[in-house]
């Protein structure tokens, strides 16, 4: 194998969740600071990082095969092939085995010692296995720089707040890689929040599995957290992702509704809507509970977007518990979702469950809910024609220049045309006018705030 003299190009490709979006860009930050630059093509990568995701089946066999394809560039001159994310970290030793393309095996507690790993490949060593165990005692939270060298703008940051979680629902696999629960210090969020709003960022999005569960080593709460950051008064949004519907209680939804920089989204995973199969998964809900909730913090926050992940094809759903989250789906009336056919995942506890729904079920049940959350998007999208929203805007619109695009509060992505200049990060009234797949199209009011 050949040996690119110096490594100085790098190209990292994503899987998975906001989690691993933000472990990237850490990643990047780091190869940038080694005086690697970024390229937007593999083929042009001395250094390819794929970032996995072991949450189902489907994503960890692309980045696997992802990583596979680049087997001939390797050969032919020199690619060095990192596999970094929760496949790194849940396979760790038996991937370096299995596959022998990988130069390095780096699970998301060892991302900080990426720029060693570059230099043991610099030295021609590898290859490389860091899979650090979890360390509770050394969480390791590294805020993004606040000033990028390169990428998206600084206009809305990922801020994370906690790691891990301890919920063990029974399919999944994100306790048991990224391990228990951990929360950053309230003082060190203010902070890097303050910072990133003294260097023009408007919005933040604070990070974790699941984030209402939040708790300050001092013994602050998520819904405290809000009120201080709202107090705060660094950025004008404050959005965070993702909650459990068993931890969303009273003094949340009077923070939703009543801190003015708290936006008006929440994504609130469902996953089943039957008692059966959500004890089965070990939610720690019932189908009532989570309607009740979701209804009543609809009636606090009216202009409330709420979207849900779901899940069909559970060991041993049948089809009238699969119909009951059909109704729970319609009562609530999800503003948007993300829906999977189960997959089991290995050492979780329904991996013991017999897989017992026939993939051409499961494969019938998604389509059937896809269809009706494609209706339910629809129908919200609609009720927003002829309304006005504050739009953050992120800078021109892709798909027509001459348009600029931002988001609303309920997290809608809006293109609005605009006469004279707008600078990314103001904040703009926009009447909807009309709606264009999931995006609405808008024109600028007059009254603008920046
Ligand atoms: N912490 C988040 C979810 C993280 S995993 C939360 O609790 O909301 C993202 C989504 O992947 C889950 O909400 C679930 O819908 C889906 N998922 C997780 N494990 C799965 C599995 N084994 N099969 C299919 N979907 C799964
Ligand atoms: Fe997985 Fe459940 Fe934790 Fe979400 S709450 S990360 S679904 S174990």
């Amino acid at each position: 194998m050949s040996t690119p003299a110096s490594l100085s190009t790098f190209f990292i490709r994503t899987f998975g969740c906001q989690m691993n979006e933000h472990d990237s860009e850490r990643m990047a930050q780091l190869l940038l600071a080694e005086g690697l630059s970024r390229v937007d093509e593999p083929r042009l990568a001395d250094v390819i990082i794929i970032n996995s995701c072991s949450v189902r089946a489907k994503p960890e066999h692309k980045a696997l095969s992802e990583a596979g394809r680049f087997r001939k560039a390797r050969r032919s001159r020199g690619v060095r092939i990192i596999l970094a994310g929760c496949v790194a970290q849940q396979e760790a030793r038996a991937l370096l085995d299995r596959a022998d393309y990988l130069d390095a095996v780096l699970g998301p507690d060892a991302i900080a010692r990426l720029p060693r790993v570059l230099a043991e490949l610099r030295a021609g060593r590898g290859p490389i296995l860091d899979v650090a165990e979890h360390d509770a005692s050394a969480p390791g939270f590294v805020p993004l720089q606040a000033r990028r060298a390169e990428g998206p703008g600084p206009v809305s940051r990922q801020v994370t707040i906690m790691k891990g979680c301890d919920n063990f629902c029974a399919y999944c696999v994100v306790p048991l890689v990224r391990g228990r629960e951990v929360s950053r210090p309230l003082a060190d969020i203010l902070s890097e929040v303050e910072e990133l709003g003294r260097r023009g960022t408007r919005e933040v999005m604070l990070l974790g599995q699941n984030v209402n569960s939040y708790r300050d080593p001092g013994g602050a709460s998520f819904p405290e957290l809000l009120r201080r950051l709202d107090a705060q008064a660094a950025v004008q949004r404050i959005r965070f992702t993702t909650s459990h519907p068993k931890d969303l209680g009273e003094e949340l939804i009077a923070a939703m509704a009543g801190l003015p920089r708290v936006c008006e989204h929440l994504h609130l995973a469902l996953q089943a809507g039957a008692d059966g199969v959500l004890a089965r998964m070990r939610r720690g809900y019932t189908r009532e509970e989570f309607t009740r909730r979701a209804l009543r913090l609809r009636a606090e926050v009216p202009a409330l977007a709420l979207t849900t992940d779901l899940i069909v094809g559970f060991p041993g759903e049948r089809e009238a518990d699969f119909r009951e989250t059909l109704e729970v789906v319609e009562r609530v009336a999800f503003d948007g979702a993300f829906s999977f056919k189960y997959s089991p995942r290995p050492g979780t506890l329904a991996a013991s469950y017999p897989d017992d729904v026939p993939a051409a079920e499961k494969q019938s049940r998604l389509e059937r809910l896809q269809a009706l959350l494609t209706r339910l998007e629809a129908d919200s999208l609609r009720r927003l024609v002829g309304r006005e929203l504050e739009v953050l805007v992120e800078g021109p619109s892709l798909r027509d220049p001459a348009a600029l695009t931002g988001r609303s509060r309920c997290n809608r992505v809006v293109n609005f045309a605009c006469q004279g200049p707008v600078t990314p990060g103001s904040l703009v009234p926009v009447r909807v006018l009309e709606v264009r797949g999931h995006t609405l199209l808008g024109e600028r009011l007059s009254s603008a705030s920046s």
